[in-house]
């Protein structure tokens, strides 16, 4: 059997390793950037309607028109630009990288970034170039415009804020990138809702610039719909690659009516970053705790043992994301999702107990 999976998968997919979702039944969920919060009963009650009297036994509206209105509309995409539309950003990506994928094509992101850029170009048959990030997470603009030089990527992902890091890069260093690159440049705005800054304003100026955005981390993650922004040129020649029906009847019908009530999901948001701002303090009244900025839902922070901690956090139902291991600057590295007051409280605790426990032996 072996043998036969050998000569039949292609090695950079034996190579590769599958995107691990660890089992969270029964714990707290800190470990995705999910939106703690539920919708208001009145609009669930909406949204129970639309489902029951939706046309599930028709195929979805292929070009999802009604849906682009709105999310033009509430998301103030510029009048001249397109939407693409895909089931989750992660599908966006992996369109992106199949349509620019000539043999020998680079794609070129920041390191620690999003995983997905990575394992995406991989079976994609992209060559995929991570560049450093500095030591601070800030983007080293020298390395970048170096990279750029020797590499000529085809295109690069930039996440703004990034993930793992929490982190807005530099908005003048991407715009050196975007004038420096042969290519082009998507930034990823998966994370837009928790920052004050967007490229959404100056899309225009840049030939070569797409932006995406994603409604995961907003609250409606189970819908799956992510969206790229761009020229009308660029777009066309990508819809070649998106499959017919890609996002269902359900996501385009319930995110059109929860997009009619934004602002409950911009009051979620602006509460997540209220909490952020409670939970970045209390990490940093634990001593020995190094945390760092964060724009986004998440906060990244470092403390001996890494490791063992995530486990018995793990182990007292509570389950983040251990980094350590996965690149030298994480080193000793946990990201916490930002939960309901709640929940964070609960990790806070937690935490606190596991850190202080060998004090308390000693
Ligand atoms: N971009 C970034 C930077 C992310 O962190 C994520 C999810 N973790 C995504 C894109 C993908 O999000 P989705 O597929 O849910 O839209």
């Amino acid at each position: 059997m072996s043998n036969l999976l050998e000569s039949i998968i292609r090695p950079e997919i034996l190579a590769l390793s599958a995107y691990h979702v660890p089992p969270a039944k029964g714990m707290i969920k800190l470990d995705a950037m999910e939106n703690p919060y539920t919708l208001p009963l009145i609009l669930r009650e909406e949204i129970s309607q639309l489902a029951e009297d939706a046309h599930i036994n028709r195929y979805p509206d292929p070009g999802a028109a009604s849906l682009k209105v709105a999310l033009k509309d509430t998301l103030s995409i510029p009048s001249e630009m397109a939407i693409m539309l895909g089931n989750g950003s992660d599908e966006i990506i992996q369109i992106i990288a199949l349509a620019t994928a000539k043999p020998g094509a680079v794609l070129m992101g920041v390191d620690p970034g999003f995983a997905m850029f990575r394992i995406i170009a991989t079976f994609c048959g992209m060559s995929y170039v991570g560049v450093p990030l500095a030591t601070d997470f800030s983007l080293d603009l020298d390395a970048m415009l170096a990279a750029i030089s020797q590499h000529q990527p085809a295109v690069i992902f930039l996440a703004y804020p990034n993930n793992p890091s929490g982190n807005l890069f530099d908005a003048e260093a991407i715009c050196r990138i975007i004038e420096a690159t042969p290519g082009i440049v998507i930034v990823d705005e998966a994370y837009h809702a928790f920052a004050d800054a967007t490229f959404m304003d100056i899309l225009t100026q840049y030939p070569n610039l797409l932006l995406m955005r994603t409604l995961s981390k907003l609250g409606l993650a189970g819908l799956r719909l992510g969206l790229l922004v761009g020229r009308p040129e660029w777009l066309a020649q990508l819809e070649k690659l998106r499959l017919p029906y890609n996002v269902g009847i359900m996501t385009q019908l319930l995110v059109e009516r929860v997009l009619q009530h934004y602002d409950i999901l911009l009051e979620q948001a602006a509460s997540i970053k209220a909490e952020r701002t409670i939970l970045r303090a209390r990490l940093a009244t634990m001593g020995s705790i190094e945390v760092f900025p964060s724009d986004a839902n998440f906060v990244l922070f470092r403390l001996n043992e890494a490791g063992r901690i995530f486990q018995e956090l793990q182990q007292h139902g509570i389950l983040i994301k251990n980094l350590d291991g996965t690149h030298p600057l994480l080193k000793d590295c946990l990201r916490v999702t930002v939960g309901t007051s709640d929940e964070n409280t609960q990790f806070c605790k937690t935490l606190r107990r596991i850190l202080e426990r060998p004090l308390l032996l000693a």
